[in-house]
């Protein structure tokens, strides 16, 4: 399961919706509960360095990537994983997303947007044996983007 805060997951469609017709992506950062929970704290918006074709593919800014992985280092968070969106199509990994896929312990995160509307996001993680990707579920929470209680999800609360 992974969780994200609404205020976190409000910021990843509206980058998004303004990115549209192009893929937006961004990193996620937090923490890894015990029982392999991912529970994410913020997400950084990087700009899409893709080569051409920015409604179909994403490529994180790296050095975005070496500066947030810095920041954090000495901390107990680190990048749990990353966002994209798929305009015009299902917040399901792509063949492409596939072959990009080699960080067994990112969550990937997409959104589908259609017609400029962020519509349905879902989570997903690579089964690296069987070379396929596996969909996880995705909880919002009403803290953040920092988390003040950290063990509070709202369904428990
Ligand atoms: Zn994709």
């Amino acid at each position: 399961m992974i969780v994200i805060p609404r205020a976190v997951l409000k910021t990843l469609a509206d980058a998004a919706e303004a990115a549209y017709p192009e893929e937006a992506c961004a990193l996620l950062i937090g923490r890894l509960r015990g029982n392999g929970d991912v529970v994410v704290s913020r997400a950084e918006l990087s700009a899409n360095l893709a080569e051409g074709a920015r409604g179909r593919r994403f490529e994180i800014d790296p050095a975005l990537r070496i500066r947030i992985m810095k920041g954090l280092r000495g901390g107990e968070e680190r990048i749990v994983g990353h966002f994209h969106s798929h305009p015009d199509h299902p917040a399901q990994p792509s063949a492409e997303d596939l072959a990009r896929a080699f960080e067994p312990d990112l969550v990937w995160v997409i959104a589908a947007v259609e017609g400029g509307q962020a519509i349905h996001t879902t989570a997903h993680v690579v089964d690296e044996a069987a070379r396929q990707f596996r969909e996880i579920p995705l909880r919002t929470a009403d803290w953040g983007p920092y988390p003040a209680q950290p063990g509070l999800f709202e369904d428990q609360i």
